[in-house]
């Protein structure tokens, strides 16, 4: 074989095993079923696509957990992993899921919103593939996901993106992300279509408020808050006002602008007697400019650069050498709806929604996340759900 040859088939050995070495990583990472396990609260499971027969059998197909009180009351729908590269959300839901008991009224929490966004990933980026949280049995291992569906459930993308029922243009790349295409349709794209089901499922139900969870940079002014529409605004700012002066962490209210389409806080409010909430707390492992994207930056958000930042005033939240750990965010979202649930109750008796046995924030902050996990091997296995 001439020389020639001998290189170019030594390049294509080298380049097809790191393509096969890749497409295994990333062939286990989409498969991987990460357990969700129901606490004592849980009292029915089902699937999203039964509110839009359109999403059986997609990788888009999510699991939707009801807990029901004894007493009846509102109703409170909690949306977690809508972005699943903001991984706070779904601890914060998890903990719910696995410790919430509901004496009145009814929580239905769905943990993996963007179910298909939950297998995606961000290789040029670094992105870990998964994360662990430690227990006091041991570890529980999480996917880290993606903002966007994965164009393996979801293609081609558009040139431009026209949201439905609006019309207004929005980035090609938006017709994958649960947080543009709200209202959504049943017959529209894949992800129209979960977030139809979730307006059917708010509809039927008559849901009276929804929390959508989610994590910004410290960058990005939009975080550390309740963003909410003109109906939402009252309960939202009570609640901001409260988390202040009670819990002593920093939470501010974003008004849900009128005229961008497709987010949960405005669309939910205009197509449904659904009150919506969106919360967001920081994550420094979403900041552009960071040291490499290492599970580490993602649980305990402490990063030089980002601290050199602060120190010129570039960020909108206070940020010094202790970072901003993975537990403190859990523990705000836990208690931003938890006085979210309260604030309603007290406004509307009628409705009103009682849980017991979630933590606060300054329990979470003390105890860590992972103390609010159960080891599954102590539960019975009818309660596993994998996903
Ligand atoms: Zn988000």
């Amino acid at each position: 074989m001439p020389k020639q040859w001998k290189i170019k088939v030594i390049l294509i050995l080298i380049v097809a095993a790191a393509v096969i070495t890749a497409g295994i990583q990333l062939y286990n990472h989409r498969h991987y079923r990460m357990l969700l396990t129901a606490g004592p609260g849980v009292t029915k499971v089902h699937m999203l696509s039964d509110y839009c027969s359109g999403l059986k059998g997609t990788m888009a197909d999510t699991h939707v957990f009801f807990l029901k009180g004894k007493e009846p009351g509102g109703k409170m729908l909690i949306l977690a992993n809508t972005h699943s590269n903001e991984p706070a959300s779904l601890l914060a839901a998890l903990i719910f899921l696995e410790n919430a008991v509901v004496e009145k009224g009814t929580l239905i929490i769905i943990p993996q919103f963007n179910n298909s966004g939950g297998r995606n990933t961000r290789p040029g980026d670094g992105y870990p593939l998964y994360f662990e949280i430690q227990t006091s049995w041991g570890t529980k291992k999480f996917r880290m996901g993606n903002r966007d569906a994965s164009p393996l459930d979801q293609w081609p993308d558009p040139d431009v993106y026209v949201h439905y029922p609006d019309k207004q243009l929005l980035s090609f790349l938006d017709i994958r992300n649960t947080n543009r295409t709200w209202p959504g349709r049943p017959n529209g794209a894949l992800m129209e279509k979960v977030t139809y089901a979730a307006m059917e499922l708010m509809r039927t139900e008559k849901v009276d408020m929804t929390v959508d969870i989610h994590g910004a940079e410290t960058m990005f002014p939009v975080t550390n808050c309740i963003v909410a529409p003109e109906k939402a605004i009252r309960i939202a700012t009570m609640t901001s006002l409260t988390l202040k002066a009670r819990e002593g962490f920093d939470n501010h209210v974003e008004p849900s602008p009128s005229g961008f389409r497709g987010l949960s806080h405005r669309e939910i409010g205009d197509f449904s007697d659904t009150l919506p909430f969106l919360l967001e707390a920081p994550l420094p492992f979403l900041d552009q400019p960071t040291g490499p994207k290492t599970v580490k930056l993602l649980l305990d958000g402490k990063d030089p650069f980002l601290l050199s930042l602060a120190k010129k005033n570039k960020l909108f939240v206070p940020y010094d050498e202790s970072g901003w750990p993975m537990e403190n965010r859990v523990g705000q979202h836990c208690s931003a709806v938890l006085e979210l649930l309260r604030q309603f109750s007290r406004k509307s008796p009628d409705r009103s929604i009682q849980v017991k046995n979630v933590p606060r924030y300054a329990g979470i902050v003390k105890n860590g996340v992972g103390y609010y996990y159960h080891n599954p091997a102590t539960i019975n296995k009818k309660d596993l759900y994998f996903n």
